[in-house]
């Protein structure tokens, strides 16, 4: 999609505040935030509701959630909201995450924030640097875990149990 701004975004024709990157997803800070650090979280793919891309929507929430942990580390909020509102003017998956502090509440109403390039910047690398850089792949760790040796004894009793002996 040429004119869509998400698009853009992904293949870094628009600067944006990127926090976290990988291979589905791009997240970059709301330049006109409702509170310090919101975030959007959008598919590299473009596409517009969940249902049309049901694996590709998974994996942007599961990148939500990590974007989501890095800023509860980074930034201390009181409680993080998440929003997944199908946009007709940016038609393309996304899910904003919004940091809820005691005194900024980012409700729709309020107006955005005024936050100076600066300021993002310094938000930005707050949570880049709480963000896992190494995407989570699929991976499977296999714990060995020993059997228990069983004695003679312990084998006598279990064969008594199962009325073998
Ligand atoms: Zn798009």
């Amino acid at each position: 999609m040429p004119d869509c701004i998400f698009c853009r975004i992904v293949k870094k024709e628009i600067p944006a505040k990127v926090v976290y990157e990988d291979e589905s997803s791009v997240a970059f800070l709301d330049i006109n935030p409702r509170s310090t650090g919101m975030t959007i979280v959008a598919s590299k793919k473009h596409f517009s509701n969940f249902d049309e891309d049901s694996e590709t929507a998974t994996k942007i929430f599961q990148s939500a959630q990590a974007v989501a942990k890095a800023i509860k580390s980074a930034l201390n909020p009181l409680a993080i909201e998440f929003g997944v509102i199908p946009s007709k003017e940016v038609p393309h998956f996304h899910i904003r995450i919004y940091p809820v502090y005691e005194n900024e509440i980012p409700l729709l109403e309020n107006q955005p924030k005024k936050v100076s390039e600066q300021e993002l910047e310094k938000i930005a690398a707050e949570i880049r640097s709480a963000t896992p850089t190494a995407p989570a792949k699929e991976e499977v760790i296999v714990e060995q875990v020993e059997e228990p040796k069983r004695t003679e004894e312990d084998i006598a009793w279990i064969k008594r149990q199962l009325g073998l002996e």
